[in-house]
């Protein structure tokens, strides 16, 4: 659950945060304060199991908001809740052991280490969570034949194309058995038809492990077919959030409209 969060990038954030408060627009901010709006006072609850779209035009916020979610970007105010525990205020300690044991992160570049096997690679984020060496090959194994990867795993990820290493980067994810994955435009790189591919994979993940997944997209197409509610942002704020029909069928404004229209 997110309460108020707002994020202002800048050294003195406290006449920035003053100026939303009087809603002015991220542009008047830039320009009185010198201080960029990243996220703007955004109020909203994720549900356990719901693929939760997050879409934009560039630099709308979208990065910005995901990264809150465990902290990688602290929020300027607000509170956000993970199983009614707010990740802001936490210690250094419980913060490391709650991304340890609920978060899990795939990133757009798949981020793999490039002279470790995919076996390794897997099994990297169990490594942090110091289980035991058998543990941690059974569930890397599982992931690996989960995601279609049976077979590949003493390969270098240089061996494999670049669906097959983001296959990789969702295997590391989910050996790691965490509820929550986070993925920031994790299949923009990936051709269209691959692509697919992946999207029907996430969803088969949804169902059999019951995931809650938070995933950004530029893609319409993607974030309708994927979704089970998408919220769309402009300069910081959420305009709207609902299910992709709501957005399809009632845009809440023009900006809205826009952004579907080309969609058949
Ligand atoms: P998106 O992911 O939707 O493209 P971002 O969350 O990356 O958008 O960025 C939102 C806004 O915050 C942009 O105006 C961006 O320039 C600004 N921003 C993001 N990260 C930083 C940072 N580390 N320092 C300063 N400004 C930032
Ligand atoms: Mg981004």
């Amino acid at each position: 659950e997110v309460r108020n969060v707002s994020k202002i990038f800048g050294k003195s954030p406290k006449a920035a945060l003053e100026l939303l408060e009087l809603g002015r627009s991220k542009k008047e901010i830039l320009k009185e304060t010198g201080q960029t709006l990243g996220v703007n006072k955004v109020n909203f609850s994720i549900y356990p199991g719901e693929i939760f779209v997050i879409m934009g035009l560039s630099g709308s916020g979208k990065s910005t908001l995901i990264r809150m979610f465990n902290r990688l970007i602290a929020p300027t105010i607000g509170e956000i809740l993970i199983d009614n525990e707010d990740i802001v205020k936490m210690s250094a300690s419980r913060l490391r052991e709650v991304r340890q044991q609920k978060i899990s992160m795939v990133f757009q570049n798949f981020a793999l280490f490039p002279h470790k096997t995919i076996l390794e690679n897997t099994e990297f984020g169990l490594e942090i969570q110091k289980k035991p060496i058998k543990d941690r090959r059974e569930k890397a194994m599982q992931a690996l034949e989960i995601v279609g990867l049976k077979g590949y795993e003493h390969q270098l990820p240089s061996q494999l194309s670049g669906g097959m290493q983001q296959r990789v980067g969702l295997a590391r994810a989910l050996a790691s058995d965490t509820d929550i994955l986070l993925m920031d435009e994790a299949f923009s790189a990936l051709d269209p038809l691959i692509r697919k591919d992946m999207q029907d994979e996430l969803l088969e993940i949804q169902e059999n492990f019951k995931k809650t997944i938070i995933f950004i997209t530029h893609d319409l197409d993607e974030a309708l077919r994927i979704g089970d509610r998408i919220a769309l942002m402009k300069d910081g704020s959420i305009i709207q959030l609902g299910t992709p029909e709501q957005i399809m069928m009632n845009p809440a404004n023009e900006f809205v409209e826009k952004f579907v229209e080309d969609v058949d």
